[in-house]
């Protein structure tokens, strides 16, 4: 068996990132997003430079079979994972009432379901090969967020989970991360439906927040923020600002970037 790593969502932003640093690093890679051209774009320019050529699988992961299917695939094709990178997410903006019910449960089937399953399912081969599982949640993880509220309540989903599983993998030799980005410029915003380039100074470049995962992964962190001020904001904003003024604030951040 080949050690490989899989990354979700490396059709794009964060993802494309990390599959460049993977890369970088000399993993072998399976990339996982629905657009399959942009995977193989991706694979000729990571193989172009001399490392090993990436397995694209385009696969739809909020279908409720994806992951067993993606693990068929990697049996057959005799690789082991060995590092699992949960990043394929997006976000939704609006008022929850308002917004499509059906597309906020369909946000649940990918940040939340499909990460859940791929955290699990391969656990036994990251033991064997020593590896380890990066999940992507985010800085809307620390708190709750009106306007966004079920993305808020996803990632904080996301950032509980991967930190009990930092504790319940340790044991068997496995690093388990949570990436906590603060506001990063990718296709994410426009899925969203906000069109205003993150804000000053949260915003962090894909190409740092992939390189500080990748390290922070390799040397054990349970969290990974990329940015100071994201730092400031995680860990003193959920502390000191009282909720309901909190919460008056991200509401009127989220009517801001939606005007
Ligand atoms: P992005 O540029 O929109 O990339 C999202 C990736 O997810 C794409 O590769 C997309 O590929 C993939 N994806 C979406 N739906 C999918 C599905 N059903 N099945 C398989 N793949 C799917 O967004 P990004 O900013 O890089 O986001 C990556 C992660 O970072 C997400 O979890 C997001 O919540 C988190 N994050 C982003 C920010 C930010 O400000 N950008 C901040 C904090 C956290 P296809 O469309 O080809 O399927």
């Amino acid at each position: 068996m080949t050690p490989a790593t899989v990354i979700t969502g490396a059709s794009a932003g964060i993802g494309a990132e990390l599959a460049r640093v993977f890369a970088g690093h000399g993993h072998a890679l399976v990339m996982v997003a629905r657009r399959e051209q942009r995977l193989a774009a991706l694979a000729a320019e990571i193989a172009a430079a001399g490392k090993p050529a990436p397995l694209v699988l385009p696969v739809d992961l909020a279908q409720p079979d994806a992951a067993a299917r993606l693990g068929e695939v990697l049996a057959a094709r005799e690789l082991a994972p060995q590092y699992i990178v949960n990043n394929a997410g997006f976000g939704l903006v609006g008022r929850a009432a308002d917004l499509d019910v059906a597309e906020q449960l369909a946000m649940i089937d990918l940040n939340v379901r499909a990460l859940t399953d791929l955290s699990l399912a391969f656990v036994d081969s990251l033991a064997r090969q020593s590896g380890g599982l990066l999940n992507v949640a985010s800085v809307a993880g620390f708190f709750p967020g009106p306007g966004a509220a079920v993305y808020y309540a996803g990632k904080a989903y996301v950032l509980s989970l991967t930190e009990a599983l930092h504790a319940e993998l340790a044991p068997l030799g496995i690093r388990v991360t949570c990436l906590c980005p603060g506001p990063v410029a990718t296709e994410f915003q426009a899925r969203a439906g906000v069109g205003n380039a993150p804000e000053w100074p949260l915003a962090v470049s894909a190409e740092r927040v992939a390189a500080e995962a990748y390290r922070g992964l390799m040397s054990g962190k349970r969290i990974v923020l990329p940015g100071w001020p994201n730092r400031l904001v995680a860990s003193l904003v959920p502390r000191f600002v009282p909720r309901p003024i909190l919460l008056a604030m991200l509401g009127r951040r989220q009517r801001r970037r939606r005007a």
